[in-house]
């Protein structure tokens, strides 16, 4: 079969990429060529639904509304027969109340053609009866004042009103108007919102299937790494990429698989990659693919599997490694993985996943992609930026008085300083081929939440 490297180098479907250059959007594209939808899926209770991965689509099993409904309180009538009758501009409809229809109390009785019934918001239209008048419109007869009080008092004898106040069908929901019934209310690939859920509840659904959750192995490596709540010797820094990876995968709702730290060194390495491509869908390694450090783990991750090392040109994260690993410890043997090893700075880090690593993510998880937008900014202060590469700044950017947004980058936009990753609410996305900028110039900024 075709190798990752053909595919990245010279001879690949997608174009002449030199892999120590490889365009974002080039990367983003052969990693999605690699990735296979997850297959299983499995019920889950409405509850659990959020967030998930519709697996079907979602049918609806009835109409919604499920009958003809008052949109408005007020009086239900025969509007096609009794509004056409009342001809004359300003003539008046009188209507003796024949009953009360409320919500989940329908009115029951015999229908006269020259009556109405007191109907509320929500309650099944009396069959035989198309129109509502609202109940501002109206005139009382005797017991007025009962008819404008309580749904529960006593109603009006009858109602006055101008014929021109409504038209036919007036204030009337239709039957199946919001869903009907064997029609699709949501669609597979769908990642599940709280108003989808409260949509299948409407329907009366108790479970959906859903894919299953992607599991996503990951550790660092690093010799002067230490973890939290250990001290810190000499020359040594705390492991902070571990937390936001398994921070990231968990705002992408995936199954994250925290494998430790591991040491700079060549068994430790083949040994933790076999025992996460046993377990996991996809790898993520940090560190050690940066030049220098590279070639011991290039030789791991060759000899495990099929993983070509690029040079993104993209600011930060450029170093890349990309591939799939097999638990055999061997091509071909045993269980793979598809393996995305990030560089170890810790913006750097950050960057690499939300630009190549999350789509491939989402399309894995069988959801539909949905691609980041991008909002058109004015960008407070000069930026220098070289063509030839993305750069994915941090910014901190609001809305003035006039509506618009306008973007600040933030001091440092050094791979380390994670701290500006904090500080930013986006990304400023600076094209491949875009040059140096002065302030007041438009930029394109990927905020980072999204509402819902
Ligand atoms: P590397 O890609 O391994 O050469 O690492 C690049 C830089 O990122 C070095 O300064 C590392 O110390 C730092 N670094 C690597 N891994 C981590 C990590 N897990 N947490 C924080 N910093 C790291
Ligand atoms: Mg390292």
């Amino acid at each position: 079969m075709t190798t990752l490297n053909s595919i990245s180098g010279r001879a690949g479907s997608l174009g002449q990429f030199d892999p120590q250059a490889l365009p974002v959007s080039a990367a983003q594209a052969i990693v999605l060529q690699w990735v296979t939808p997850l297959a299983q899926s499995e019920r889950v209770p409405l509850r659990d639904a959020l967030a998930r991965v519709l697996a079907k689509d979602v049918i609806s099993p009835i109409d919604v509304p499920a009958h003809d409904n008052s949109a408005m309180d007020g009086y239900a009538f025969d509007g096609a027969s009794l509004l056409a009758q009342a001809a004359p501009a300003g003539a008046t409809l009188t209507l003796k109340v024949a009953g009360k229809a409320f919500a989940g109390h329908p009115y029951t009785g015999a229908i006269a053609p020259g009556a109405c019934v007191r109907i509320m918001t929500g309650a099944p239209m009396p069959a035989g009866y198309d129109t509502v008048v609202p109940q501002e419109r109206v005139e009382h007869g005797v017991g007025a004042e009962a008819a404008a009080g309580p749904v529960s008092s006593t109603v009006s004898e009858a109602v006055t009103f101008r014929a021109d106040a409504v038209t036919p069908g007036a204030n009337r929901r239709r039957k199946g108007e919001d869903l009907a019934r064997g029609s699709a209310a949501l669609r597979a690939g769908r990642v599940l919102r709280a108003s989808d859920i409260g949509l299948m509840a409407s329907l009366g659904i108790v479970d959906v299937a859903v894919k299953r959750r992607l599991r996503v192995a990951f550790f660092s490596t690093g010799d002067e790494l230490r973890s939290p709540g250990e001290p810190l010797d000499a020359g040594c820094i705390y492991d902070s990429n571990r937390y936001t990876l398994g921070a990231m995968l968990q705002r992408l709702n995936a199954e994250p698989i925290d494998l430790g730290r591991v040491r700079d060194d060549p068994e430790s390495l083949a040994a933790t990659l076999k025992a996460a491509a046993e377990s996991a869908d996809v790898v993520l390694t940090s560190g050690g693919v940066s030049v220098g450090e590279a070639d011991f783990t290039r030789t791991q991750l060759q000899t495990l599997g099929d993983v070509s090392f690029w040079g993104l040109a993209m600011r930060p994260g450029r170093p890349l490694a990309f591939g799939r690993i097999w638990s055999g410890g061997r091509p071909g043997a045993g269980r793979a993985a598809l393996l995305f090893g990030l560089p170890g700075n810790p913006v750097a880090t950050m960057v690499a996943f939300y630009q190549i690593v999350r789509p491939a993510l989402i399309a894995m998880s069988g959801a539909t992609p949905q691609p980041m937008p991008l909002i058109p900014a004015r960008c407070d202060a000069p930026i220098k930026k070289r063509p030839g590469r993305t750069e994915f700044q941090r910014g901190v950017a609001e809305r003035d008085a006039q509506g618009q947004w306008r973007v600040a980058p933030t001091g440092s936009q050094s791979s380390g300083a994670l701290s500006t990753m904090s500080e930013a609410n986006c990304f400023i996305v600076l094209a491949h081929e875009s040059a140096d900028l002065d302030a007041g110039d438009t930029v394109d900024i990927m905020l980072f939440d999204g509402l819902v």
